[in-house]
C-alpha cells in the first residue's frame, strides 16, 4: 500500500448527505487515497445530537458536538449542516484556519457567497460546491472548467426535483396540484412546509449560483426574478398538452445583448411552457436537468438526480478529492469569478414568447378588439385558437381564446394583459405563461 500523506478531514453534519459522505469516505478509503494522492482521514463529525440514530453505521467516537475544536487543525472541512448559521460561521472559521472547504449549502452560497469567497481569496483557501446546484449532476465544474474557453449564452435548468415531480404527475396523470403535493409529502419528495420548493426559492438559489459562474458576475438572490408553481392547475396543464407543450419550473439564466451591443444578463425562475420535443420536456419525476447553450459548444444537456443522500454524497466526495489534490499539488478550486460583473436586468426587459388564455364574450368583433389591443401594446400574434365554453344549460355566451405570441417584451406584455383585462370584452384572463426553449 502506498504510504500517502494524511489529510485531516472534518465533517460538519451527518444527516441525509453527511452520513453517506462519512460512510463512503471510510468504505472507499484506499481507492480515494489512490485517486487523491493523499489518505483522507475522517477525524470527526460534528452534529447536534451525538446519540441520534444515523442512516448508516459509523463509529460512535467520531461524533462530537464541538465543531470548533474539530475544525482546528483540519485540512479539509466538509459542511453538510445546511442553513445559514452556524454553517456560515464554521465555514469562515475553517477558511481562516487554513482549511479548504466543501459545501452543498445553496442557501448559504446564494446569500453569503461573496463573503465566503472573499475570505477564501484572502488566505489562499478554496471553496468547492459541486453539490450546491443540482445534487449529483456535475454542472459546477463544467461551467467553471470545461466551458472556460467558451461563452455561455443561456442556461435553462430543471433544478428542483419536488416541483418537477409535482408537475410531471399533473401532466401525465391529469392530477390536481394539491393532491400530488400531499402525495409528494407522504413519499418524502416534499417537506412538510413545501414553500421553499413550490414557491421557487430553492430553484432561485441554484439559479443565482449557476448564473454567477456562467457569466462571471455576482448574482445576488434578490436579483433573481422568482415565481412558483402554486397557480398551475389542471386546466392549464390540459391546455399546455393540447398545444404540444409541457409546463416545467425553469431556472433561466440568459446573456442579453441590448441595443448598442451592451451585454447584460437576466436570471429568472418561473413555470413555463416548453415544447414536448425539447430535451427538458422528457425530464420526468424528481429528476433534474440543466440545458446549457454555449457559443462554440452548442447545446449541452446535463441530467440526473438533483437530490438524495447518497447521490449528493457523490458530488461532495468529488470535491473532497479535488481539494485533496490541491493540497498535494497546488492549483485553484472552484471559487467565484466576478471578472465580467454584467448588469442584471429586471424581468420587464426580457423578451420571450407567451401563451395567453382569455375568456371573452362570444360576440362578433371581439376577436378584432383583442387583436387591436395586442397590436397597440407591441405584442404580435403568432397563433389563435377559439373554442366555445360550454355551460350546463348549453352555450354559455363565453369563448375561450388561446393566443400564442411572437417574442415580446415582458413589460409590454404585462401592460397589454392589464389593458385586455380592463377592456370590457374580456371576462377573465385565465392564464399567461411564457414559452421557453426556442
Ligand atoms: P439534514 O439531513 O437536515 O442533516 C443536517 C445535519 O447537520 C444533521 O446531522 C444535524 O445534526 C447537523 N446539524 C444541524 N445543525 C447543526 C449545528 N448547529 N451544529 C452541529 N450540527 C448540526 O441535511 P441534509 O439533507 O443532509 O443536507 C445537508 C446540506 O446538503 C444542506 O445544505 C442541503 O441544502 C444540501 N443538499 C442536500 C441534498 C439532499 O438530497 N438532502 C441535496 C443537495 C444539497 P443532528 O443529526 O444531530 O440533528
Amino acid at each position: 500500500m502506498t504510504d500517502y500523506r494524511r489529510l485531516r478531514v472534518a465533517l460538519l453534519g451527518a444527516g441525509a448527505v453527511g452520513s453517506q459522505v462519512a460512510s463512503l469516505l471510510r468504505q472507499h478509503a484506499d481507492e480515494l487515497a489512490d485517486r487523491a494522492g493523499a489518505r483522507l482521514e475522517l477525524v470527526g463529525i460534528a452534529v447536534r445530537d451525538v446519540d441520534a440514530k444515523r442512516d448508516v453505521d459509523l463509529p460512535k467516537e467520531l461524533f462530537t458536538t464541538d465543531a470548533d475544536s474539530l475544525i482546528v487543525g483540519s485540512d479539509i472541512v466538509i459542511e453538510l449542516m445546511g442553513g445559514i448559521e452556524p454553517a456560515r460561521a464554521y465555514l469562515l472559521q475553517a477558511i481562516n484556519s487554513g482549511a479548504d472547504v466543501v459545501t452543498a449549502n445553496k442557501a448559504l452560497l446564494a446569500t453569503h457567497g461573496p463573503e465566503i469567497f472573499d475570505a477564501a481569496d484572502q488566505v489562499g483557501a478554496e471553496v468547492y460546491y459541486e453539490a450546491a446546484a443540482a445534487g449529483a449532476i456535475p454542472i459546477i465544474r463544467p461551467l467553471r472548467d470545461s466551458l472556460a474557453g467558451d461563452r455561455v449564452q443561456r442556461i435553462m435548468g430543471i433544478v428542483n426535483g419536488t416541483t418537477n415531480y409535482i408537475l410531471d404527475r399533473m401532466d401525465t396523470e391529469g392530477a390536481e396540484f394539491a393532491d400530488v403535493l400531499a402525495d409528494a409529502q407522504r413519499l418524502g419528495y416534499a417537506e412538510a412546509d413545501p414553500t421553499a420548493d413550490v414557491e421557487g426559492y430553492d430553484a432561485a438559489q441554484k439559479a443565482a449560483i449557476l448564473a454567477s459562474l456562467a457569466f462571471h458576475t455576482t448574482v445576488p438572490l434578490d436579483a433573481v426574478h422568482r415565481e412558483g408553481i402554486t397557480a398551475i392547475d389542471k386546466p392549464m396543464m390540459d391546455a399546455a398538452r393540447h398545444a404540444g407543450y409541457v409546463i416545467k419550473l425553469l431556472a433561466v439564466c440568459e446573456r442579453l445583448t441590448e441595443e448598442g451591443g451592451t451585454e447584460s444578463i437576466s436570471v429568472r425562475v418561473y413555470p413555463a411552457l416548453i415544447d414536448r420535443a425539447h430535451p427538458l420536456a422528457s425530464v420526468h419525476g424528481a429528476n433534474n436537468a440543466v440545458f446549457v447553450q454555449a457559443e462554440a459548444a452548442g447545446n449541452l444537456m446535463f441530467y440526473g438526480a438533483g437530490a438524495g443522500g447518497v447521490q449528493t454524497a457523490s458530488a461532495v466526495l468529488g470535491d473532497v478529492v479535488s481539494a485533496a489534490r490541491r493540497h498535494i499539488a497546488g492549483g485553484v478550486g472552484v471559487g467565484e469569478s466576478t471578472l465580467a460583473n454584467l448588469q442584471i436586468v429586471p424581468v420587464g426587459r426580457v423578451t420571450t414568447r407567451y401563451q395567453i388564455t382569455l375568456e371573452v364574450d362570444d360576440q362578433p368583433g371581439v376577436l378584432a378588439t383583442v387583436a387591436g389591443i395586442l397590436s397597440e401594446g407591441r405584442v404580435s400574434i403568432a397563433t389563435v385558437e377559439q373554442t366555445v365554453v360550454e355551460s350546463a344549460d348549453g352555450e354559455s355566451g363565453v369563448a375561450r381564446l388561446v393566443i400564442g405570441t411572437h417574442k415580446a417584451l415582458e413589460q409590454d406584455l404585462s401592460d397589454t394583459v392589464e389593458r385586455l383585462a380592463a377592456s370590457g370584452v374580456v371576462e377573465r384572463v385565465v392564464s399567461v405563461l411564457r414559452v421557453e426553449g426556442n
